[in-house]
């Protein structure tokens, strides 16, 4: 159950990164794509393990993605459809392109992600799909109205895959706040500054990972579908 092949979208930090490390140190095989490449190099020599650039908002940069694990290990076990943005803002700021940056990375790229693995696990008989929602894609705050409906967006497709599947896995994992580089993305000020506060308490990435590797470790036949994992004192 410790062999799996793991694509990890988003590795090159946080919750991506630390999920690298926690698989590989329980024995699986990892395979990382982030944009920032110089990150995911040094990652993947230190963990003796394969890596490719990947926009997950290209289709083809997906695809490309997949085939070079599955040409690296000859199968492709979990995908763990990670990669994420957040830039929360008032929706009357009326920042469109940054709406259309987190519809294209959360949802868009989780879409992406299915399509690249989905004939490869059809054929193999077995795979799993890991999408990373979060505690917005289960309630609604202000200036996150954008990034929670891409979260609800990525359960809702969860829960179809799910229901269309009798060979594949299917886990939604939702952490709450987690020590990441997330909040870099946030271009209102105030915004960030508020979000930065809220972060004090934040868990780190390593309960996200552990609840990813328990998923992901369970009997064939056992499907853990969903996961919520927040800091005690959240709200
Ligand atoms: P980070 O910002 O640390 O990591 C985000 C990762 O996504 C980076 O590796 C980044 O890599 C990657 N990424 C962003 N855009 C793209 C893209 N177009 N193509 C490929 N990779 C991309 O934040 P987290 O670790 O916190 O985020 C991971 C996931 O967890 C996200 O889906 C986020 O929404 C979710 N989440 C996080 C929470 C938190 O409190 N931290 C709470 C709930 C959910 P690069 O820039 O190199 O491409």
């Amino acid at each position: 159950m410790n062999n799996k092949v793991v694509l990890i979208t988003g590795a090159s930090s946080g919750i991506g990164e630390a999920t690298a490390r926690r698989l590989t140190a329980a024995g699986h095989q990892v395979f990382l794509g982030a944009r920032r490449i110089d990150r995911i190099a040094a990652l993947g020599k230190e963990l003796g393990t394969g890596h490719q650039v990947l926009d997950v908002t290209s289709l083809e940069s997906m695809t490309d993605f997949v085939a070079a694990a599955h040409a690296q290990y000859g199968r492709v076990d979990v995908l763990v459809n990670n990669a994420g943005v957040m830039p929360l803002s008032p929706l009357g700021d009326l920042k469109v392109d940054e709406w259309n940056q987190m519809i294209d990375v959360n949802l868009r790229g989780v879409l992406y992600g299915i399509a690249a693995v989905l004939p490869i696990m059809r054929q193999q008989g077995a795979g799993h799909i890991v999408n990373i929602s979060s505690v917005s894609g289960l309630r609604v705050d202000p200036t996150a109205a954008v990034y929670s409906a891409t979260k609800f967006a990525v359960r809702a497709l969860s829960e179809g895959l799910r229901q269309e599947s009798r060979d594949l896995r299917v886990t939604v994992v939702t952490p709450g706040l987690t020590r990441s580089e997330l909040s870099d993305g946030i271009s209102d000020p105030d915004v960030r500054a508020a979000v930065e506060e809220q972060m004090k308490v934040a868990i780190p990435p390593e309960a996200i990972a552990d609840a990813i590797n328990y998923a992901i470790t369970q009997p064939l036949e056992v499907d853990v579908n969903e996961i919520v994992i927040r800091p005690t004192v959240q709200g």
